[in-house]
């Protein structure tokens, strides 16, 4: 008697997004995560059940904290129901690179996450939708994929969420992971794993979110007068500085921002898009030493965007001083040596 492969199951969680949009004189986040699953060419042959859950339909730029922790207590619940191998989440790609890692700092079973979306909505010749869909959905279902934390999935390369960026405004190979590449790609509806990353990877417990606490991200820019750090005193609870280079300000800036790590956390992260931010090699006043010496907290290998996604869920569950420097070593690759 043959042995029975049990089937696999996934279920998708529809956002909105391009992914989801249509209409005619500009497209709106319109079609159920049924529909879009309806599209997907060859998704029936896989044999792998699908689940589906409208959870919103919005543009990836209206989503917000609220809509993502809730999504991240039903996946989690979901997933511990210990019935489904895998999630997919599907959703507008303007801020993936957000969304995926607050999904992966909360994401603590071993089962895969995948996020996707797409560049060329329904309604375009080439639309990559449903492609995604089907990439996404075959990498949820694997169990090469389990302990990878979330991914994200398109244009057939799967990404870590911590280190993948949006970086073409249309282009369908838009994310990209600059400090590592790819973690690896599907082949013929297989995912395959080209390299690993280090197991420690920082979660939050997401019971412990309690607050939605405010954090400005401020990119400094050419002649900053520091009039726009001045303002936040007044009512951040957490500031990112998107600094220059390997972590750089004006000194005309050091002053303020000396003054706001007295009372509230400020990371201090490159604006350069990749790469570290440094600790000890420049002397001068705005250097990344000398801001480190009043406090800032070292962002290392992880970008503004989410430095500031772990910033925020480290103060909603009600992490301060000690312990934020302490995950953003861990997160940030820096404290490994
Ligand atoms: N504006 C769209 C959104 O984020 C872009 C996309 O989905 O690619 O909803």
């Amino acid at each position: 008697m043959q042995n029975q492969v049990p089937r696999r199951r996934v279920a998708v969680y529809g956002m909105g997004g391009t992914i989801a949009m249509a209409g005619v004189g500009g497209v709106v986040p319109s079609l159920s995560a049924a529909q879009l699953l309806d599209a997907v060419p060859g998704l029936a042959d896989t044999g792998i059940d699908i689940e589906v859950n409208d959870f919103r339909r919005l543009p990836g730029a209206s989503l917000g904290f609220a809509d993502l922790t809730a999504l991240a207590v039903d996946i989690d619940k979901r997933l511990a129901s210990g019935d489904v191998d895998g999630i997919v989440v599907t959703q507008g790609t303007d801020t993936i690179e957000e969304t995926s890692y607050l999904l992966d700092l909360f994401h603590t079973a071993p089962q895969p996450v995948v996020v996707t979306g797409a560049m060329r909505n329904p309604t375009l010749a080439g639309a990559d939708g449903p492609a995604n869909l089907l990439a996404a959905v075959q990498t949820a279902a694997h169990p090469g994929s389990r302990d990878h934390g979330v991914l994200v999935v398109l244009a057939d390369e799967i990404h870590a969420a911590r280190h993948v960026r949006k970086t073409h405004a249309t282009s369908g190979h838009t994310f990209q992971s600059p400090n590592t590449g790819p973690l690896g790609h599907l082949v013929e509806g297989n995912p395959h794993f080209l390299s690993r990353l280090p197991a420690a990877r920082a979660t939050l417990d997401l019971t412990a979110l309690h607050t939605d606490p405010r954090v400005a991200l401020v990119t400094v820019v050419f002649g900053d007068d520091g009039a726009l750090v001045h303002d936040l005193a007044a009512w951040a609870d957490g500031l990112v500085v998107a600094a220059f280079g390997v972590g750089h300000v004006p000194q005309g800036l050091v002053p303020v921002l000396s003054e706001l790590a007295e009372h509230i956390p400020v990371v201090l992260a490159s604006r350069a898009g990749s790469g570290p931010g440094l600790s000890s090699t420049y002397g001068f006043p705005g250097s990344e030493s000398d801001l480190l010496e009043q406090g800032l907290i070292r962002a290392g290998f992880l970008d503004p965007l989410k430095s500031r996604i772990l910033l925020w869920s480290l103060l909603a569950t009600g992490h301060d001083g000690g312990s934020i420097a302490e995950v953003f070593r861990r997160a940030g690759a820096y404290g490994q040596g």
